[in-house]
Formats: C-alpha cells, structure tokens, sequence
C-alpha cells in the first residue's frame, strides 16, 4: 500500500530494540514451516510478516524447515514451500533444517541432565498426565524425577542408542510440578520414535519435542525475534527457560493472532483431509485456500502481500473476510488484466442485412486503464456472433438495455444492431435472435448519432475458439465450518464448481499463456489452467467483476 499507515506492534518492537542497540541493531527473523502439507493464506501471513520485517529494518529471514516429526513429513512439501515462499516473491537468507541440528540438540539435552535439569520417565503418557495433576492441583513427582545424573545419562544414551522400543521411556525437564503454566510442568524433551526421516534416514531413534528443538533451533541461528501465533504464548517462559539455561544466544518470542479466514478451513491436517477424501482435486485445487491453490486460481503475488498488508497485525484472534482477498485481486486485476471476449452460454445472433461472406476486422484495447494504450488487438466480426443468452430476453421489461423484439445494443467495439426477431425450437426455446445492424455506428467512427444505453460482447462464430471454462464458488457454504457442530466436511458446498464444457472464445484468447490474468468483459478475471493444452484450453474463474454474495 502506498498510503502511509502507523507501525504495527511488532515494528514498534524492533523499532526500539534497534534504538537500543539491541543485538547490534540486526534484525535476523525465521519461517518456520513444517514440512507437513501445502502452505495456505494463513501461512502467507506469517511469511510477508517475517520477511516483511526483515526487509523493513534491512535484516534477513531464516528459511528453516521444522522437521523434528519424522512420520509426516515428505520431501514433496518441503519442495512445495520454497516453491511457494519464491512466488510470493521473498528470498530466504539460509534454507535450514531443524534436522541439521540433531547433534547439538542432542547435547543440550546432556547439558541439562548434568545439570540436574532433566530426567528420564518410564511412565506411560496416561500416568504422566495424570502426575501433571490440573490447573487447580499441583503435579505429583514419580519415582523417575529422582534418578540420579548418572543413571539418566546412561538411559538417555540407551535411548539413543536404540536400546528401548517406542513410548517406553522419555526425557522430561525437571522445572516445577506446581507450575501455574502447564507447560513448565516438567514437559517432554525428547521421545523414542523408530522411524525413518527424510534428512537424517534412520541415524536417530529419539526426536525432540517442539518446544525443545523451536527455541533451540532459534538461538543456534541466532534469531532476534521469533514470530509465532497466539498460541504459543503460555508455551514462552518455557522457550526462555531453556536458553537460560542452556546459556544460548537469547532469541525472544513474539505472539501474533493467526489470519482466519471466512467459508474456508485454515489448518493443514483438515485440507489434507479434503485431498485424501477427494472432495478437492489436490492441494492446489483452486477452491483450496492453499497458496498453489490461489496461484492456479490466478491470484497474483502481489494480490496476496496486498492482503496481509491490509489485515495488518493483531493481538487478538479474528475472521476475516475473503471478500477482502477478493477484493484485493480485483483491484490488481483491473490494473494488468488484458481484456478479451468469451460468451459462457452462447446463442447466436444472426445480422440479416450483412453479407454472409464478410469478415471485418474490429479493434479493442487490451486494458483501458493502461495510460496512453498500449497497442490493443484485433478480432474478426462476420454476420453470425455468439452472444451470451442473458443478453435477450422474449419479453423485455422495462429497464433491460439488451436485446428483445425492437430494442438496440452496441456490439462491443462494432455496431450498434436491433433486434427485430427470433426463433424457437419444437421445445420452446430460443435458437436464435435475428438483427440488422446499423451501418455508420461502428466503434471508432460513429457517425449514426444513436445512443444505446446497454454493450453486450461477442465472438464471431465462424472464428470463434472453443474452452472449458471452470467458475468457482465458496468451498464451504458456512462462514467457520470448523465451529460447526458435527465435521467440518458436512458444510462443504455441493457447487462450488461449474464446469462449463463448451465455451467460446475470441481468437486472440487461444494463445492465452499460463500466469496472466484475463479480463471476460463482463464475466470476470480468468486465467488458464495447469492442465490446460493447445487441444483443449481450460480456463479458471479467478473472481467475478464484481461481490456477487452481498446479493445471495
Ligand atoms: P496448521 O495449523 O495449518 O497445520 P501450523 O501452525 O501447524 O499450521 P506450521 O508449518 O507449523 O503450520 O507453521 C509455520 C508458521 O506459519 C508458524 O510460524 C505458524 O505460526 C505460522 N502460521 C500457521 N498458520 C497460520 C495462520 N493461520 N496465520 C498466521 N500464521 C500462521
Ligand atoms: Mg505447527
């Protein structure tokens, strides 16, 4: 945005700590994905949060994957996120692994034994919650919380080693069972998995625990603010427990609301849902609210850092309203789109008084809101157009500017014609609408002195090209289908994709490339899609021209 707005709470912070020479002024932040699906909108946040920071006080961002979960997480992911995180156009400083740091991860978990600050538990994860007690009672130690420092180093080195199976034993802080916050309640560090990681293959039986490997993993790279979402915030004293005591480069944690978004489900476990179960095509489905999905939507970079820019940074959770996100790819879309014509549910117009074997060449711009043109484009015009069938109607009322029985419309960039009559099948329906048209009114040098209120847009039969065309609608026919009662699947809406198998396009649209925004005049923003081919284009409804759901 150009306008000038006030700092958000965590540029204040920065702000001051660069004022107070806090880390010699360096601004290092991280994107800490788990390479565990697609990343979404909400994600997107987080992104244009962490390196929009970075870039604003001239700092660098981490791009580090959080893969200390070893059964879920695929090398397709973390191949999808770099995809994702470039297109949405940021450069990483370093791409990192929390995985590279196993090693030392490891030996700050020997650390703390030694200090005394840590020891290994057999109990079973149904006793050691029971143990935790609640947030009224106090924790009740087990026998395992006195194991001396030598026995926990060499059952911890067991551990590792491989000597015990999965869940038998894990590796606890010994902080304080009568802690207020949960968390400190002697949480988990480390657990036995025996499973094979996509980095580090079967070198490591034990993984640690996210609260053990995120802070960790911070202060190894020595990042100054580590941005995460308000969640976390009774997960921080814990966070600077453990680089105290371990007497680490003191990264701090920031907490900012996570974006929810309306008529969409934000949490990957649940899209990933929607993939196996098939109610989508993929991860980048264009319904999906997956940022491959708004890509192949046809959603710009530049649409996406817009909206992020304009949600701004909250404390406190909210829902916003993917008319917004619409909105914001509207206003870019008008500004590059090129403006094409294709009629989505044809019938043909036939122009009686010109000659059959005729083809004129009409001229249009390829966006009006180019200063000074920009070179425009021809289209072929001949005696036999497709026009949408919403253009007429058999028994107009009184304010429909299109066509019927002695009404006048311009052809967009050519003539201006009337109707004079129609035809109908055995069934009833309207085939055809037959017109004249009037001959000095052609677009560019009208002479004719008629106005007409209403401009339809057509496509010259003979020339036209053929496409199917994809519009969507919301995902989900609820605003928060995750707060609904029963599963959030039940919410999904039946019509959420309309194919149309046959539409026609002007020539022009044939040579439409992957990437670039259309303009249909008066149909929406439509961009090609990935599996679309010379043979048979294919072109998804990015958004409509203007809020269709105020009305519904
Ligand atoms: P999900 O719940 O969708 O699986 P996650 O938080 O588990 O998301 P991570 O891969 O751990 O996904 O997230 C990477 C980063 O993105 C984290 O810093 C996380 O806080 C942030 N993030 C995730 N979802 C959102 C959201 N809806 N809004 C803002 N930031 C988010
Ligand atoms: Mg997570």
């Amino acid at each position: 945005m150009s306008e000038e707005r006030s700092l958000n709470f965590l540029e204040e912070i920065v702000e001051e700590d660069i004022r107070n020479g806090k880390n010699g002024g360096r601004v290092l932040t991280r994107f800490p994905p788990e390479p565990n699906g697609y990343l979404h909108i909400g994600h997107a946040k987080s992104i244009c949060l962490n390196f929009g920071l970075a870039l604003k006080y001239n700092g660098q961002t981490n791009l580090r994957f959080d893969d200390t979960n070893p059964a879920k997480e695929e090398v397709e992911y973390v191949d999808s996120i770099k995809t994702d995180v470039k297109w949405l156009g940021f450069e990483w400083a370093n791409e990192l692994y929390a995985s590279d740091y196993f090693d030392r991860i490891y030996n700050f978990a020997v650390t703390l034994i030694k200090k005394g600050l840590a020891y290994v538990d057999d109990s079973s994860p149904e006793e050691i919650s029971a143990q935790k007690g609640t947030p009224t009672e106090p924790g009740t130690p087990n026998a395992y919380r006195s194991r001396t420092i030598e026995e926990n180093l060499l059952l911890f080195e067991e551990m590792k080693a491989g000597k015990y199976p999965d869940g038998a034993k894990v590796l606890r802080a010994k902080i304080d069972l009568a802690s207020p916050n949960m968390h400190l309640r002697d949480p988990l560090m480390y657990r036995i998995k025996h499973t094979h990681h996509h980095r580090t293959g079967n070198d490591w039986c034990i993984y640690p625990m996210y609260d053990f490997a995120h802070g960790e993993s911070d202060a190894i790279e020595e990042i100054t603010h580590s941005i995460c979402t308000l969640e976390f915030i009774p997960h921080r004293p814990l966070y600077e427990w453990f680089i105290e005591q371990l007497e680490l480069f003191p990264s701090k944690q920031y907490e900012f609301a996570r974006l929810n978004m309306t008529y969409t489900v934000m949490s990957k476990r649940k899209l990933l849902q929607l993939v196996e179960e098939g109610h989508v095509e993929d991860w980048d489905d264009p319904r999906m609210p997956t940022i491959s999905g708004l890509r192949r939507r046809g959603y710009t970079p530049h649409s996406i850092r817009e909206f992020c820019e304009r949600i701004g940074v909250a404390k406190r959770e909210n829902m916003i309203d993917v008319s917004l996100l619409e909105f914001c790819i509207r206003e870019d879309l008008n500004k590059t789109a090129w403006r094409r014509m294709a009629v989505l549910d044809p019938i043909k117009l036939v122009l009686t008084d010109y000659p059959a074997d005729k083809t004129e060449i009409m001229f249009g711009e390829n966006n009006p809101e180019v200063e000074g043109g920009d070179g425009g484009r021809e289209f072929p015009f001949s005696n036999e157009l497709w026009i949408e069938r919403e253009d007429f109607m058999e028994e107009p009322p009184k304010k429909f500017f299109r066509l019927g029985v002695g009404l006048m419309v311009r052809l967009k960039n050519a003539y201006i014609v009337k109707c004079e009559s129609f035809v109908k099948d055995a069934n009833g329906n309207v085939t055809e609408i037959h017109c004249t048209h009037i001959a000095n009114s052609k677009s560019g040098g009208d002479t004719s002195g008629i106005n007409v209120k209403g401009t339809i847009h057509w496509v010259s039969v003979p020339h036209a090209k053929t496409a199917e065309v994809r519009l969507y609608d919301r995902l989900f026919q609820v605003e928060d289908p995750s707060n609904e009662d029963g599963d959030f699947k039940d919410y999904l809406n039946p019509n959420s994709l309309h194919v149309i198998k046959t539409a026609y396009i002007e020539p022009e649209l044939a040579k439409a490339e992957l990437g670039v925004g259309y303009q249909f005049m008066r149909k929406g923003y439509f961009t090609l899609d990935k599996h679309s081919t010379a043979d048979k284009l294919v072109f998804n409804r990015t958004v409509t021209l203007k809020d269709g759901w105020v009305k519904k």
